[in-house]
């Protein structure tokens, strides 16, 4: 099979199976694979990889899944994209998303709802829903998404494959449409988890566009796999899982048992603070969205509303109708949130609040490799089911959002099905220690 034959199959194949699925945007109906591959040199040279579409593609319409962005067309590449053009990978397209990556189930995109490939009527979770479907329906091996509480881990538990956040300051954001700085991070998706290994090899490491980056050095994460689990430290979070019903604690349980099995030592630990974890994100992560999404004003990208009186008028009507309801939510929460009287109270006290989850990861960490637990309190929900529930929809995010509040890398690896939905078993680690959840990933895969 040539690179060329494989990407116009891919290419066919996703105009005939995404009717149903709409996991994608847009897509490069003459995606071409690079020329002179070298396959030695480049473990991913030839193989089709998708965008979410907040990752911007210079030539290639970037529209964070938002109308003020419909029609934006980047001239740079993100620091990701560009490496991957480097490692030889041929790019397909740009998958569907909440607008601006806020949402959990990719029902908030400006270009319609995706569904997930195990039953249609069922949300494919979010924000990285389209990336999510495009690697479980097998319309591609892997993909990038990005994750500020939770957008690759709980799409890839709601679809049955692997999915990982690296640390905070692990991979470049330069290219990210920033939806909140200090929390987003840019992860890769597959249906195992070698793959993703595979893709953070080549995307991960330092890079002078992004100041938050660490200059450590990246080790080959494909050395994690195929390794035992044998005296690894494993720590259950009592509270992560109380917040699962029974069968589901089952399916889990099982994975926990293999690992005891294998050799590893588990423990029983509590993060007392995780009731705080959803305020404190929705304070912070909205304060910063506020701020980030100032730079659309109708002006300098995007969408313009017609019929304007004067400068002010711009900006008000292309926002109001540029912006879903949902981005006007968290941009209102968060302006209220750093608002003068009320930065103490809120901002402050929520910045406080994230120092304290830290501290309890940390000693969690000085005495454990990894947390091991549920990704999500339930299996996927019902397309339109929590749509006009917001608080309903943040809880959701419950076991995903601290690691963004800690910065250390955590991912979604196949645990089994329930009530033939699938399950996820998040995996987090030390900052910098993605290496141990390969370890960890890889062996539950092998397992199951
Ligand atoms: N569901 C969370 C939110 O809506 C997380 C989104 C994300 O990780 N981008 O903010």
């Amino acid at each position: 099979l040539s690179a060329d034959k494989l990407a116009q199959d891919t290419i066919d194949n996703i105009k005939k199976t995404d009717d149903k699925l709409n996991a994608w945007i847009t897509v490069q109906e003459d995606a071409k694979p690079a020329s002179n591959l070298d396959f030695d040199q480049n473990k991913l040279a030839g193989i089709p990889i998708a965008i979410k579409d907040n990752i911007i593609t210079d030539g290639v319409k970037t529209t964070a899944a938002s109308h003020i962005l419909d029609n934006y067309i980047p001239v740079y590449d993100a620091t990701v994209i560009e490496r991957l053009k480097k490692a030889q990978v041929t790019f397909v397209g740009k998958t569907n998303m909440d607008e601006f990556a806020m949402g959990s189930s990719t029902e908030h995109s400006y270009f319609g709802i995706t569904h997930n490939p195990w039953n249609l009527d069922k949300v494919p979770g979010g924000s990285s829903g389209g990336s999510a479907v495009a690697v479980a329906s097998g319309q591609v091996v892997a993909a990038l998404g990005s994750d500020t509480g939770g957008s690759i881990r709980q799409p890839s538990a709601f679809n049955g494959i692997f999915g990982i956040k690296p640390t905070y300051g692990r991979v470049s954001r330069w290219g990210l449409i920033a939806f909140a700085s200090s929390l987003d991070e840019i992860g890769v998706m597959s249906k195992r988890a070698k793959t993703s290994a595979q893709v953070l090899n080549v995307i991960a490491g330092s890079d002078d566009h992004d100041s938050t980056l660490s200059t450590r050095a990246v080790p080959d994460f494909t050395k994690y796999i195929g390794q035992d689990v044998k005296g690894m430290h494993v720590a259950v979070v009592k509270e992560y899982m109380a917040a699962v019903d029974g069968d589901m604690r089952a399916v889990l349980q099982e994975q926990i048992d293999a690992l005891e099995k294998a050799g590893a030592i588990i423990t029983e630990v509590s993060l007392p603070l995780t009731k705080y974890a959803v305020p404190d994100y929705y304070i912070i992560a909205s304060s910063e969205a506020s701020s980030n999404l100032q730079r659309f004003d109708g002006i300098r990208y995007g969408y313009r509303a017609q019929n304007t009186k004067n400068l002010l008028d711009v900006y008000v009507k292309s926002r109001s109708e540029g912006f879903g309801e949902e981005v006007k939510r968290r941009i209102m929460l968060g302006s209220f949130a750093l608002s003068a009287g009320s930065y103490d109270r809120f901002f402050r006290q929520a910045s406080k609040v994230r120092t304290l989850i830290c501290d309890e990861f940390d000693k969690i960490f000085a005495e454990n490799d990894v947390i091991v637990g549920p990704t999500t309190t339930t299996p996927a929900f019902g397309i339109g089911s929590e749509i006009s529930d917001p608080i309903k929809m943040y809880n959701n995010d419950i076991l995903t959002i601290s690691a963004n509040l800690a910065g250390i890398p955590a991912a979604s690896v196949p645990a089994g099905l329930v009530d033939g939905m699938p399950v996820g078993l998040q995996i987090m680690a030390k900052r910098f220690d993605e290496g141990s959840i390969f370890q960890v990933a890889d062996f539950i895969e092998r397992t199951n």
